[in-house]
């Protein structure tokens, strides 16, 4: 009997020591968690700390190489005048037999008398008409003379085009040649320029011309010019608009840089050109990229307020709006549209993605509700950030236990659980999504609905979860589907913070001009094909063959001369 009770308590004491091991190991287990999450916040902060750095050493970079730029235009610029002032000299005292050895065509044309009346009408809107070129209309440009902006001794390249044959179709005869055409384009190549001389050699039958009643006259093909009229360059526009969008110097700045190079080009002729270039070869490219887009599985869009006019002493009273289209992570063909517009309305990207019937992943603005027939997808980011918010404006002792806490852990262990699978292929991640990620999310769901909370952007939170709740469910269908939209505000960002506002000019048609270009742009990095050998590559090919076969012009199909690393061409 005895015994029995002292076993009895033997066991008793047992139980509570394992009970307390169990209470020590769990405390343990509590802390090592915690320990864990510090480490994991700390490993982040060290991560964005070191970007940061490498951002700072890119810029410091960017920075000395300017300078040298800068210096080595100088020295330029210095031998360029101590050129002209010897010239002067040898004019005034000098021997006038003595000839420069150049070409002797161009020495005549050049007018070395600046024509201040000239310079003042550069600054007004350059003159257009319309041409017939081949068969279809064009606006043709009366940009001026090349010779007046370029100094006397600008490097020329001189191309000869003579017929294919100067052989006399009526006697057999050798044709000789009775003259020549030609046509000027400047050529920007980064830092440098020259002129590019295009001779079109003329030929005709001296002997016909002799004897018979007509001469027959013989003449080469001319490739057609980037904008008739003008003397912009595919190398021109390319390189104004890489410097402009790319590395973000605006028109003036690079006014002036050409202006230290002895270059009077001005940021009236350069705009005109990157308008005139935007509206009639990428647009229709751009429009192209935009069916294609409608064939998408899956679109991102995003919208941010835009200040287009931005004169110092007014108000940002006109406010407009900056659309973005891209195609998702898995789309093979890959496709970054900006659209410029005055409005938010739905309206906008019903429009822009008529017809489009696929996934499409927004954040909560009820404007995209309109558009019926596409499958919307939630942004769980966009969730996390109400309850960010909310805890940003609680002190420190309301947010134990808050509503605004309990949202925000749900979201982050998704979220960190997700980014786990960030790697795998969308058949596995979908997999490792349903035994992991689902039961955190029906968790979410259920605790969203028990939640009696009346105000703040908390509730807001709880509002956006209940209603956005059946635009998660295609995230458990397809692996290819994300569940943050981050990949459009990454991409629309930049405009968020303002500092790509510049690239849009202070009209709507230059807003226009510039969404095209800087979607050729983003849809070509997108692509890994270099933007600049891009940009050249669809301004040389699109005069061939106006208005038809688009589809040689998309980035996919472009040679293999575009899929440069861009690094390389930043030289
Ligand atoms: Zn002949």
């Amino acid at each position: 009997m005895n015994n029995a009770v002292t076993k009895t308590e033997d066991i008793q004491r047992k139980l509570e020591e394992v009970l307390r091991e169990n209470e020590s190991l769990r405390r343990q287990n509590e802390d090592l968690k915690k320990k864990n999450t510090d480490l994991q916040t700390e490993t982040d902060d060290l991560k964005r700390k070191t970007a940061d750095l490498q951002a700072e050493t890119d810029d410091l970079k960017k920075k000395t190489a300017d300078l040298q730029e800068d210096l080595s235009a100088a020295e330029a610029n210095l031998k360029l005048t101590e050129e002209k002032l010897r010239r002067a000299l040898k004019r005034l005292f000098g021997s006038s037999s003595e000839h420069v050895a150049r070409d002797g065509d161009m020495y005549e044309q050049l007018s070395f008398v600046f024509n201040e009346a000239e310079l003042i009408s550069d600054t007004e809107p350059l003159p257009e008409e319309t041409v017939e070129v081949k068969g279809h209309k064009r606006k043709r440009i009366k940009s001026g003379s090349i010779e007046d902006i370029i100094p006397d001794d600008a490097p020329v390249e001189i191309i000869e085009y003579r017929p294919d044959s100067i052989t006399c179709a009526e006697c057999g005869s050798e044709m000789e040649e009775i003259g020549k055409e030609i046509r000027r384009t400047l050529v920007l190549v980064r830092k440098h320029y020259k002129v590019r001389e295009e001779r079109f050699y003329k030929y005709a039958c001296k002997v016909c011309n002799d004897t018979g009643t007509e001469t027959p006259v013989a003449e080469p093909d001319r490739p057609p010019a980037l904008l008739p009229g003008s003397y912009a360059s595919p190398e021109a526009v390319a390189n104004i608009m890489y410097e402009k969008f790319v590395m973000y110097s605006p028109l003036y700045r690079q006014e002036q840089d050409w202006q230290r190079a002895g270059l009077k080009l001005s940021r009236q002729t350069m705009s005109h050109w990157l308008i005139t270039c935007a509206e009639q070869y990428f647009r229709p490219v751009y429009e192209e990229l935009r069916l294609k887009l409608l064939e998408a599985e899956l679109i991102h869009a995003d919208e941010t307020p835009l200040q287009v006019l931005h004169e110092p002493d007014r108000r940002a009273k006109s406010k407009s709006y900056m659309w973005l289209y891209m195609t998702g992570r898995y789309a093979k063909e890959q496709i970054v549209l900006y659209n410029y517009n005055e409005s938010r309305s739905g309206s906008v990207p019903k429009a822009f993605l008529a017809g489009y019937s696929g996934y499409l992943q927004t954040d909560g603005y009820s404007g995209y509700n309109i558009l019926s027939s596409a499958k919307r997808i939630g942004c769980l980011a966009h969730a996390r950030r109400y309850f960010t918010d909310a805890l940003n404006g609680m002190k420190e002792h309301e947010r134990k236990g808050s509503v605004a806490e309990e949202g925000f852990d749900r979201i982050e262990k998704i979220l960190l659980e997700e980014k786990k699978l960030v790697d795998l292929t969308p058949e596995y991640r979908l997999k490792q999504r349903l035994s992991v990620i689902k039961p955190l999310m029906d968790d979410l769901f259920a605790w969203v609905n028990t939640v009696q909370i009346l105000k703040g952007r908390a509730r807001d939170g709880i509002t956006y979860l209940r209603n956005q709740r059946s635009t998660f469910t295609p995230y458990f269908a397809d692996g290819r589907i994300e569940l943050t939209n981050n990949r459009a505000e990454r991409s629309i960002k930049p405009f968020v913070m303002g500092r790509k506002n510049f690239l849009f000019c202070n009209t709507p048609r230059g807003a226009k001009a510039s969404e095209v270009i800087y979607s050729l742009i983003e849809t070509a990095r997108s692509n890994a094909l270099d933007p600049y050998e891009y940009l050249l590559y669809v301004l040389k090919t699109a005069p061939n063959f106006p208005g038809s076969d688009i589809t040689v012009l998309l980035p996919w199909n472009a040679p293999v001369s575009c899929r440069k690393i861009e690094s390389e061409t930043n030289e």
